[in-house]
């Protein structure tokens, strides 16, 4: 089976793809992320995860968005689970064109995201482009994902992604 995995960043999709592939899975990375700000820190991300995953053999894509079309789209209540929509719809967007089995996100390895924001931006998602997404709390793989970035010497950023996250957990 086809995993389209949306990665938020490099750190957070080592457990992940790891645990994914463990089940069988054969495994793609999407880097798309315009919450990212400023646009040197998306760089530096994109940059940490792409040469990881050469490494680990796993394929990546990356598609951008400009951050200000990212602000509107999420400018309402509820700014965190807008983002993950954005983020999550435009994965199964993508999962369903190229012909994968289902779609997932490294989103679920973090103990500081909102999860049940993600998944029912997953399941959203995956209702609007009628395909299937793979939901585990990944949430106990977290401090090994941090220990597996370290080993790797990945750059860890200190803060979610975008200008009011930048002070608080990452
Ligand atoms: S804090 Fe993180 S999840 Fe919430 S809107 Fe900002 S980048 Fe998105």
């Amino acid at each position: 089976m086809r995993l389209l995995l949306h990665s938020c960043c490099g750190p957070c999709t080592t457990f992940p793809l790891h645990f994914f592939r463990a089940q069988g899975l054969s495994v793609d990375g999407l880097f798309f992320n315009p919450n990212i700000y400023p646009a040197e820190e998306e760089e530096k991300r994109w940059k940490t995860y792409t040469e990881w995953a050469n490494q680990a053999g796993l394929g990546t894509r990356r598609v951008k968005m400009p951050y200000q079309k990212w602000v509107e789209a999420v400018s309402k209540p509820g700014q965190c689970r807008e983002c993950y929509y954005v983020r999550l719809r435009h994965t199964a967007k993508l999962a369903k064109a190229g012909g994968y089995d289902c779609f997932s996100t490294t989103l679920l390895v973090s103990p500081y995201q909102d999860h049940e924001g993600i998944v029912l931006a997953m399941e959203r998602a995956s209702l609007e482009y009628e395909i299937p997404h793979i939901y585990r709390d990944l949430r106990p793989g977290y401090l090994r994902s941090r220990q597996m970035a370290r080993g790797s010497h990945m750059y860890m950023q200190k803060y979610c992604g975008c200008e009011f996250s930048i002070g608080g957990e990452g």
